[in-house]
């Protein structure tokens, strides 16, 4: 029998990572045997693990190429392959997990659906376009709280990562104060906030 296809998809912080942890602990009481994989260019963590914003982490293998996929799904005898953060993969994944399926492999595929500049972000809109369950998730919007559907790049003046305080004294006070609630919400990790449709501007900024 071929394989099922399951996504997850949607912008940082929507909990993707979470919810594909979630799914992997409940298919490892069950009895399945898991493979769980990550790219090893995702230099978020310790390759050898993923790990989510909230800082809870699951051992995973890390690959460089999606064309030692079939060959670590072989290895012993899995049932199910759970994909982190898929768009470090780019469009080779397409025929990597179309063959796991076909062999028979269940596949979970998590990643960004969307770019920080607002566009499809490949592989994964084509995966939710065949897979057997789709599961598009929202984070919150740190301007009002409502489902952001995107994240944005921090523009660097009103970033503190890495730089400690603004350094320009002249920075508007609502810019200061985005800053602080940004912070917190990314535990100055990066430089990325989630968005809502209204509140997203990231599709001009780098233009
Ligand atoms: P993803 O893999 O989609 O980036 P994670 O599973 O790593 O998401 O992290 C989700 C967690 O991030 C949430 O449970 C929450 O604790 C935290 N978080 C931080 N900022 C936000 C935000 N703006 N919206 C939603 N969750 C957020």
């Amino acid at each position: 029998d071929s394989g099922r296809l399951t996504v997850i998809a949607g912008p940082m912080f929507s909990g993707k990572s979470e919810e594909l942890m979630r799914r992997v602990r409940r298919a490892t009481i069950a009895g399945v045997d898991v493979l769980v994989v990550s790219h090893s260019l995702d230099t978020r963590s310790d390759i050898s693990t993923i790990t989510s914003h909230t800082g809870v982490n699951i051992p995973a293998v890390p690959l460089g190429d999606s064309a030692f996929l079939a060959e670590a799904a072989r290895q012993k005898d899995y049932d199910l392959i759970a994909i982190d953060e898929a768009q470090f993969f780019g469009a080779e994944l397409i025929p990597a997990v179309d063959e796991l399926l076909r062999q028979g492999f269940d596949v979970i595929v998590e990643g960004l659906c969307v770019t920080f500049d607002g566009q499809p972000f490949e592989p994964l809109p084509s995966f939710m376009a065949v897979a057997e369950e789709v599961l598009r998730l929202t984070a919150v919007c740190t301007v009002c709280g409502k489902d952001a559907v995107f994240h944005q790049r921090l523009e660097q003046k009103d970033s503190p990562i890495g730089s400690g305080p603004a350094k320009n004294a002249e920075a508007p006070q609502e810019t200061l104060a985005a800053t602080a609630i940004d912070a917190s919400h990314i535990g100055g990790l990066d430089s990325y906030v989630a968005r809502c449709r209204q509140h997203f501007t990231g599709a001009d900024r780098g233009a």
